[in-house]
C-alpha cells in the first residue's frame, strides 16, 4: 500500500504529492485527508494524505512514520476543493490545505543537537551539555548564539547528531472528573464513620451525595479540600477519578434567550422565495439579496437556516470579522442555541480548534464565522450565506489569495445548495452578475416597519473654514448634537482613521516622517509620544525638531479618534463619550463591554472607526455624524469611490432604526463627489450606473479581470530586472486586447526593507494566463527558493493599495 502525501514545505519544487510506503501496522488506520508525519531528507515533516495506489515509479520508498488523526480532517470534498483552489490562485497545495484548517493543526518543528556517544575529553561544548545529551537549536540561538558555528562543526565531525521533531499543536483540553462509586446511602454512612481529622473527606463525600459527579477542581473549590482528600477516597474505593476531554468554551456562562421566528413581512416573504425554492429542489443557485439597512435580511437568513435544519442539513454563515459583534452572535445563538459554532479571530487558537471540531464531529449544524469558516468541514450542506458580501475582508490578501465568495459558490455547486449574498450595497461585480442573470436578484427596498431611511445632510467643510470655523465639527453637526443631548437621545460619530493622527509633517519644509524600512508615513501615538509603522511595527520617539531642516514646526496632522474625543470634551463637556478604536478594544472582551455600556445608555456619544459602521442596532441612536467622509477618496485605488459609498451607506444605516426618526450629517471637503452625493440620497442604483460607467471607461473590474504580479527583493536593481522580464514574457504570450501595465513601483514601494515592483494585467479572456504565470514562477524557482527573491501573484485583485 502506497500513500500520496503533500508535505509541509511550501516551495515550487515540491508542489506535488510524494509516494510513501504505508507500514503494515498503519494500513487499517490511514485514510485520505489525514495528517501524517513523514521523513523528508534528514528532517521530519507533517503532511496530508491525498490518496493511495498499489505501485510507484520510485523504488525504495520511505515509510509513513505516524498518523496524527483518528478521522480525516480534510473531507473528500475539501481535498477536491483544495486542488481547485490551488490551481485558481496559483498557491501551493500545502498552503491551501493549511488555510482550510484551524491554525492549531499546523505542525511546529524543532531541531536539536544530540550527543552520538561519549564525547571526547577535549569536547569544547561540554559545559553547554553539562549532564544532558540534547540541546535544542532554539536554546542555542537564545542562550549562546556565538557557539552555533561550534555546534555545527561538531555535528559535521560526527560527535553530535542533528535530529528533527514534529509537534502537533492541536492539543485537546482535559479535565478531571470525580464520580461517586457508592450509593448515596452508603456514602453517607461512610462519611459518618470517618474519623474527626478527615473532615474534608467527609465534606467531599456529602457533596457527592447531592451531586454524584463533579468536575474535580469545582469540587475542591466548593468544599475547600485538597486533591489529597479526594485521592484518599479513591483509595478507599468510594470515588473514581477519570480524565475527560472538554471543549474550551469561549461563551461559558452565557445562555442566550431563545428567540422565535418573526412573522415575515410581505416584502420579506417575497424576497425569501427564490431561496426556499432552490432549497426545496436541491439546486445550486446564487441569490443576491439586496436589502437596505434594517430591511430584515438577518431574519431571512435565520428562517432559511431553520429550513435547512428541518431537512437535516447544515448551514454556513459568513460575516465580516469587523461585524462579528456580540450582537450578531447573539441573534444566531438565540435562535439555534448549541447547534451553532462560532469562529472568529477573537478566539484563542485552542478555542478555535474546539469550535472547529464540533463541526467535524457533527455536534453543530450551523457555523457563524469570518472568511475561513467557508471551509467548515460539513458534509451535508444545505445553505451558505455571505452577509455584507461587498466587504473586502472576504478576500484573503496573503497566500492563498482566495475570495470566500468563489469558494462558497464552488461548494454550493458541489452540494447542490443555494448561496446567498446579502448586502445593502452589493459589490459592483455581484450586482452586475445579477443584472446579467448569472445570480438571482432578490430585493428588499424598505425597512421592516416601513421606517424612512434617515435624511442625510452634507456639511461642506471648506465653506466652514472660509467662514472662520476651524473646529473639526461643522456648525450643523454641532447644533444637531446639542439637540440630541438635550433630548437624551444618542449619537454615533464615525471617523475613518485610527490613532491620534495619521502622520507627522514639518510645516516649514514639508518633510513627512516615514518608516526607515517601508515607504510609508509613520503614525503618531499619543501614548508614549511615539511614532509607529503600521506595516512592520517599527517604533521611534516623536522628534523635537524636523530631522530634515531642524525647524521647530514639526506637527502631527489629520484627526484621529483621540483628538476628536479631546475636542468633544472641550466643546460639549456634559456629553459622555465612549471611544471605540483599535486602542480601546485591543483587550479581549472590551469591544463587547463598550457596546453593552452604550446600549444601556451609559454614554451619549459612541465615537469610533470602521468597527462601529456595521451591524449595530441601537434604538436610541437618532444622529449619525461622519467626520471626514472623503478621507478614503484620494487613495490610489480604483475602488475608492465604491468603498466610500458603501461605508457612508452603512454608517447612515445606524440611525433611526427604531421608532425615533434619525438623521445623518456627513462632513466633507469634497461634497460634490458622486459617491457622497448618491450615498446621501440612499441611491444605490444611480451610484451603480455611474460607477459602472467609470469602470468601463477606465477598463477596470467588473468589465475587465485584474491580475497583479508583485516582485520584491532587498536589491532595487534585481527587483526591476525580474519584474521587467515577467512583463516582457507576458507581452509575448497574451492577446493584443489585454493590457499589461508596468512594471512600476508598487503603491507601497518598499516594505520591510524590500523593494516592490508590480506588473498588472487587465484582460477579458486569457485562458492561458495562469499557465504563463506558472512558467514565470518556474523560471525563477531556484532564485525564489535560494535567494531573497519573492514573486506574489494575485489572480483577482480587490484593492491596489
Ligand atoms: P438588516 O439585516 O437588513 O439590516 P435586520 O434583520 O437587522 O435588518 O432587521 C432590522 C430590525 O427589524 C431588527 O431589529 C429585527 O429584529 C427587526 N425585524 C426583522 N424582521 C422582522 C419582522 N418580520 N417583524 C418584525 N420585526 C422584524
Ligand atoms: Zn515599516
Amino acid at each position: 500500500m502506497i500513500a500520496q502525501v503533500v508535505v509541509d514545505l511550501p516551495t515550487g519544487l515540491v508542489n506535488k504529492s510524494f509516494d510513501y510506503k504505508v507500514p503494515e501496522h498503519l494500513e487499517s488506520s490511514v485514510l485520505p485527508g489525514m495528517r501524517v508525519i513523514v521523513p523528508f531528507g534528514p528532517r521530519k515533516l507533517q503532511g496530508f494524505v491525498t490518496g493511495f495506489s498499489s505501485s510507484s515509479e520510485h523504488n525504495k520508498l520511505k515509510p509513513i512514520e505516524d498518523v496524527l488523526d483518528p478521522v480525516p480532517v480534510l473531507t473528500d470534498e475539501l481535498l477536491k476543493l483544495g486542488q481547485w483552489l490551488s490551481e485558481e490562485t496559483l498557491s501551493f497545495y500545502i498552503t491551501v490545505f493549511q488555510a482550510m484548517l484551524p491554525a492549531a493543526m499546523k505542525a511546529s518543528y524543532s531541531k536539536s543537537f544530540v550527543l552520538t556517544g561519549e564525547p571526547p575529553d577535549d569536547f569544547p561544548l561540554s559545559p553547554l551539555f553539562s549532564g544532558r545529551d540534547e540541546v535544542s537549536l532554539e536554546e542555542v540561538m537564545r542562550e549562546f548564539p556565538e557557539s552555533l558555528a561550534l555546534f555545527q562543526q561538531q555535528a559535521r565531525a560526527g560527535v553530535l547528531d542533528v535530529i528533527y521533531k514534529v509537534k502537533d499543536q492541536a492539543v485537546k483540553k482535559k479535565k478531571k472528573f470525580v464520580r461517586l462509586s457508592l450509593t448515596a446511602a452508603e456514602a453517607e454512612a461512610m462519611a459518618l464513620k470517618l474519623p474527626e481529622r478527615s473532615v474534608k473527606q467527609k465534606e467531599v463525600l456529602l457533596s457527592l451525595c447531592t451531586l454524584p459527579e463533579q468536575e474535580l477542581q469545582t469540587l475542591l473549590n466548593s468544599t475547600g479540600s485538597s486533591a489529597q482528600s479526594v485521592a484518599s477516597l479513591e483509595k478507599k474505593g468510594a470515588v473514581c477519578i477519570d480524565t475527560r476531554e472538554v471543549y474550551r468554551d469561549p461563551f461559558a456562562g452565557r445562555t442566550e434567550k431563545k428567540t422565535q421566528p418573526l412573522e415575515l413581512t410581505e416584502l420579506q416573504e417575497k424576497a425569501i422565495q427564490p431561496l426556499l425554492h432552490a432549497m426545496e429542489k436541491n439546486e445550486h443557485e446564487t441569490v443576491l439579496l439586496h436589502g437596505v439597512t434594517g430591511s430584515g435580511k438577518t431574519e431571512i437568513y435565520l428562517q432559511s437556516i431553520d429550513k435547512a435544519l428541518n431537512s437535516g442539513k447544515e448551514s454556513i454563515v459568513l460575516v465580516p470579522e469587523i461585524a462579528l459583534t456580540p450582537q450578531m452572535v447573539t441573534r444566531f445563538k438565540g435562535r439555534f442555541g448549541s447547534k451553532v459554532a462560532v469562529l472568529h479571530s477573537g478566539l484563542s487558537k485552542g478555542e478555535k480548534y474546539d469550535e472547529w471540531r464540533k463541526i467535524l464531529r457533527k455536534e453543530v449544524s450551523v457555523v457563524v464565522g469570518a472568511r475561513s469558516a467557508v471551509f467548515a468541514p460539513f458534509q451535508n450542506l444545505g445553505l451558505i450565506i455571505i452577509d455584507e458580501e461587498h466587504e473586502t475582508s472576504y478576500k484573503q490578501d496573503d497566500n492563498p489569495r482566495y475570495h470566500a465568495r468563489d469558494v462558497a459558490i464552488w461548494r454550493g455547486n458541489h452540494h447542490s445548495c443555494p448561496v446567498v449574498l446579502g448586502s445593502a450595497t452589493p459589490s459592483l461585480e455581484s450586482y452586475a452578475r445579477a443584472q446579467k442573470g448569472v445570480y438571482t436578484l432578490s430585493s428588499l427596498t424598505k425597512r421592516v416597519m416601513m421606517q424612512e431611511l434617515p435624511p442625510v445632510e452634507v456639511a461642506d467643510m471648506r465653506e466652514e473654514l472660509h467662514e472662520g470655523n476651524r473646529s473639526m465639527f461643522s456648525r450643523l453637526l454641532m447644533e444637531e448634537m446639542q439637540i440630541r443631548l438635550q433630548n437624551n437621545e444618542q449619537i454615533v460619530l464615525f471617523l475613518n482613521r485610527r490613532g491620534y493622527s495619521s502622520f507627522v509633517l514639518c510645516r516649514d519644509c514639508g518633510y513627512a516622517v516615514t518608516c526607515p524600512h517601508c515607504d510609508i508615513s509613520l503614525t503618531y501615538h499619543k501614548k508614549g509620544h511615539q511614532l509607529k509603522c503600521h506595516y512592520c511595527g517599527h517604533e521611534e520617539m516623536m522628534p523635537e525638531t524636523c530631522p530634515s531642516c531642524t525647524g521647530q514646526h514639526i506637527r502631527f496632522f489629520g484627526t484621529g479618534t483621540q483628538k476628536v474625543e479631546e475636542e468633544l470634551a472641550r466643546l460639549l463637556p456634559e456629553a459622555r463619550v465612549i471611544r471605540m478604536d483599535v486602542d480601546t478594544t485591543s483587550r479581549k472582551g472590551s469591544h463587547e463591554k463598550l457596546l453593552t455600556a452604550f446600549g444601556k445608555g451609559e454614554a451619549d456619544i459612541l465615537l469610533g472607526t470602521q468597527m462601529i459602521a456595521k451591524g449595530l442596532d441601537f434604538p436610541k441612536v437618532t444622529l449619525v455624524g461622519v467626520l471626514a467622509a472623503d478621507s478614503m477618496l484620494h487613495l490610489p485605488d480604483f475602488r475608492a469611490a465604491e468603498k466610500t459609498f458603501q461605508l457612508l451607506t452603512q454608517v447612515a444605516g445606524r440611525a433611526g432604526r427604531d421608532e425615533l426618526p434619525g438623521k445623518v450629517v456627513i462632513q466633507s471637503y469634497d461634497c460634490g463627489h458622486y459617491s457622497i452625493e448618491f450615498a446621501s440620497r440612499h441611491d444605490f442604483l444611480s451610484f451603480y450606473n455611474r460607477e459602472m460607467h467609470t469602470r468601463r471607461s477606465m477598463q477596470y473590474p467588473p468589465y475587465y479581470f485584474l491580475s497583479l504580479i508583485t516582485v520584491s527583493h532587498p536589491d532595487l536593481v534585481k527587483t526591476i530586472e525580474v519584474s521587467e522580464k515577467a512583463a516582457e514574457y507576458l507581452k509575448t504570450k497574451l492577446n493584443s486586447s489585454s493590457i499589461i501595465l508596468g512594471p512600476v513601483a508598487s503603491p507601497i514601494a518598499r516594505l520591510k526593507d524590500r523593494y516592490r515592483y508590480q506588473v498588472m494585467v487587465k484582460y477579458k479572456n486569457e485562458p492561458g494566463l495562469r499557465l504563463y504565470i506558472r512558467e514565470i514562477l518556474n523560471h525563477f524557482q531556484r532564485e525564489i527558493t535560494q535567494t531573497q527573491l519573492q514573486i506574489a501573484v494575485d489572480m483577482n485583485v480587490q484593492s491596489i493599495m
